[in-house]
C-alpha cells in the first residue's frame, strides 16, 4: 500500500492522440484514481471530446481526474482541420506536419502547470512526444515513458535491431523471404523481414522526430507498461537490461473498467443503434459469435474489407462486423458493395455490422463472445485474452506481427489467418488484397472446432484471463507494481526536496 504521502501526489499524463496510445492512459488515471491519487490529462479538444462519457463515469466516482484542453495549431503547421488523432489524418505525408502540432503544444502545457494547483510530481509522457523531457526538467519530476506495447515486443525489436542491423544503414542483414529466428528470447519465434514495422526502415521526413525521440529516452526514469509479469515470458528482465531502465508492469489496465457504464463508452461514445448490438448479443448461444475489429486505424481498401465480409458470411456463425466509417473514398466503396450485394439483408438476424466506435471491451465481455478476429494492436490483444476467448489474428503493421507470434506460437490461443507482410500507412492500395474469404473462413473452423486442439485453446484462454485478472488484485504483480512505482516517485520527491533545502 502506498503511504499517506500519496495523498498529495499529482501525476500529469500526456498521451499521443491515437486511441490506442489515449484509452490506455485514460485507464491508468482512473487506477491512480481508485488509490485516490490526483491526475491531470493533456489533450486537444476534440480528443477531448471523445472522453467525455469517461470523465463524466470518474466524476461519479470521485476520482481526482482533470482533463485539460490545450490548443491544436493546426492551421500554423498546414494541416486540415480535425486531424488531432491519427486516425483522422488522411495520409503518411502529413505525419511530419502532425508531429510540429503536437511540439506545439508543450507551451500550452507548461503555462498551465505553471499556474495551476497542485504542481506535479511526476510527468507520464507517451514515448514520441520527445519535448516532455524537457518539462520535466523544468518543473524538476521524473518522467516516465508509456507507449502501449508490451515488454515480450520491445524486446523482441530491440534483439532483432541488435543481432540483424546493418551498418550500412537500415538495411537489415536478413534473408528476404524466409521467415527468421527472433535470437535472445526466452521462446525462440520466427518473423519475416517483411512483417517488421515500418521503422526498420527509413522514415521520410520523420528521421529528426525520431533522433529526437531517441535523444529524450536515455532522460526517462523507466517504462510504464501495460502488460503484467506473469504474461511477459521473462522479458521483463531481459528488456530493462538491454535498456538499462526500470520497467513497471502495471495492466492489464483495461480490468479498471469494471462495470457496463465505465465500458460502454471507453475511448468514444458509440452510437445509438450501437447499443443495441448489445440487446442482439443477449439473444445469441453462449460462445458462439466472433467479433472482428481491426483497431482504430485500419486503412484496408475495400477489395481487402469485402473478402473479411464474406468469410464472415460464408461460417454461418453470428458474428459482429466493425468498419470504420469517415465519409472518405474507401469507406464509399464498401458501402456501395454492401449496398449492391444486400450483404445487411442476407446476413439479417445473424450478422450485425457496427459502422464507427465499437464498445468493444463490453462486447468482448459478453458471454456469447466465442472468438476474437482482430489485429494484433497490444490493447485489442491483451483485451482479448482477457475475456478469455481464443483470437483468429490479423495483423496490419507496426510491431502487431510479433504481438501474433505471441498469441500463436507462445502463449498458444490464437491461430493465424495468415497475412505474410505488413500493411504500411500510405501503401494499402498497392499491397492490396493479403487474405482471401476462404482464409478467414478456415481459421473461424479452426478456432470455433470443438476439437481436442480447439478444446485446449478455449482452455488456455481462460487461464490468462485469470492471470491477467489475479495479477491487479490485491496482492497481484501488477498491484505491487504499481505501488512500487508510487514508492518510487515519492522519494525522488523527497530527494528533490533534500536537495532544493542544501
Ligand atoms: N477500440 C474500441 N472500439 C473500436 C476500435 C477500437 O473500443 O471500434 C479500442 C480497443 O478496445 C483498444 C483501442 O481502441 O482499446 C485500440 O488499440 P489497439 O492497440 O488494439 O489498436 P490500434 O487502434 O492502436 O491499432
Amino acid at each position: 500500500m502506498a503511504s499517506r504521502l500519496s495523498d498529495s501526489l499529482h501525476f500529469v499524463m500526456i498521451p499521443l492522440m491515437a486511441q490506442g496510445h489515449m484509452i490506455p492512459m485514460f485507464d491508468i488515471a482512473r487506477i491512480l484514481g481508485e488509490r485516490g491519487i490526483a491526475s491531470t490529462i493533456y489533450t486537444t479538444p476534440l480528443n477531448a471530446s471523445r472522453f467525455r462519457g469517461t470523465m463524466s463515469r470518474a466524476r461519479e466516482l470521485r476520482y481526482p481526474i482533470r482533463l485539460v484542453e490545450v490548443p491544436f495549431r493546426s492551421k500554423e503547421v498546414g494541416l486540415p482541420d480535425g486531424c488531432e488523432n491519427l486516425d483522422t489524418l488522411p495520409s503518411p505525408d502529413l505525419l511530419q506536419k502532425f508531429h510540429s502540432a503536437v511540439e506545439k503544444m508543450q507551451e500550452p502545457v507548461e503555462d498551465h502547470i505553471r499556474l495551476h494547483d497542485p504542481p506535479p510530481s511526476c510527468i507520464i509522457s507517451d514515448r514520441a512526444l520527445f519535448w516532455t523531457a524537457e518539462t520535466a526538467r523544468k518543473f524538476r519530476v521524473p518522467r516516465f515513458l508509456f507507449n502501449g506495447m508490451s515488454c515480450f515486443s520491445r524486446l523482441a525489436m530491440h534483439n532483432v535491431e541488435q543481432h540483424y542491423h546493418s551498418s550500412l544503414g537500415y538495411y537489415l542483414n536478413l534473408p528476404h523471404k524466409e521467415p527468421f529466428e527472433v535470437l535472445g528470447m526466452p521462446q525462440s519465434f520466427k518473423i519475416r523481414k517483411s512483417q517488421l514495422p515500418a521503422t526498420f526502415g527509413p522514415l521520410p521526413n520523420l528521421e529528426d522526430v525520431r533522433a529526437k525521440v531517441h535523444e529524450a529516452e536515455k532522460s526517462s526514469q523507466g517504462l510504464i507498461i501495460n502488460s503484467f509479469d506473469e504474461l511477459e515470458q521473462g522479458c521483463v528482465g531481459l528488456y530493462e537490461k538491454a535498456i538499462n531502465q526500470k520497467i513497471w508492469c502495471i495492466g492489464p489496465v483495461s480490468l479498471c473498467n469494471k462495470n457496463e457504464r465505465d465500458r460502454l463508452d471507453r475511448g468514444n461514445q458509440a452510437p445509438e443503434e450501437v447499443k443495441r448490438s448489445m440487446e442482439w448479443l443477449d439473444a445469441m448461444k453462449p460462445k458462439t459469435v466472433i467479433y472482428a475489429c481491426l483497431g482504430s486505424l485500419c486503412r484496408l481498401v475495400p477489395d481487402q474489407l469485402v473478402e473479411l465480409g464474406k468469410g464472415l458470411e460464408a461460417s454461418n456463425r453470428p458474428f459482429i462486423w466493425v468498419m470504420k466509417t469517415g465519409g472518405n473514398e474507401r469507406t464509399l466503396e464498401l458501402e456501395k458493395w454492401l449496398r449492391d450485394e444486400r450483404f445487411e439483408e442476407r446476413i439479417q438476424g445473424r450478422g450485425f455490422l457496427i459502422r464507427g466506435w465499437a464498445p468493444q471491451l463490453e462486447i468482448l465481455s459478453h458471454r456469447s463472445i466465442g472468438a476474437f478476429l482482430m489485429h494484433c494492436g497490444w490493447n485489442s490483444t491483451l483485451e482479448g485474452m482477457c475475456s478469455g476467448i481464443p483470437m483468429i489474428t490479423w495483423p496490419q503493421f507496426a510491431e502487431q506481427f510479433v504481438n501474433e507470434a505471441m498469441v500463436v506460437d507462445v502463449l498458444r490461443i490464437g491461430v493465424r489467418v495468415g497475412v505474410d507482410m505488413a500493411v504500411k500507412f500510405g501503401e494499402e492500395a498497392k499491397v492490396g488484397v493479403l487474405v482471401k474469404e476462404g482464409q478467414v473462413l478456415r481459421a473461424i473452423e479452426e478456432v470455433m472446432s470443438s476439437g481436442e486442439e480447439g478444446e485446449e485453446r478455449r482452455k488456455r484462454a481462460i487461464e490468462y484471463s485469470e492471470k491477467g485478472r489475479k495479477a491487479v488484485e490485491d496482492g497481484g504483480s501488477s498491484r505491487s507494481n504499481l505501488s512500487q512505482l508510487i514508492q518510487y516517485v515519492m522519494q525522488e520527491l523527497k530527494r528533490q526536496e533534500d536537495i532544493d533545502d542544501v
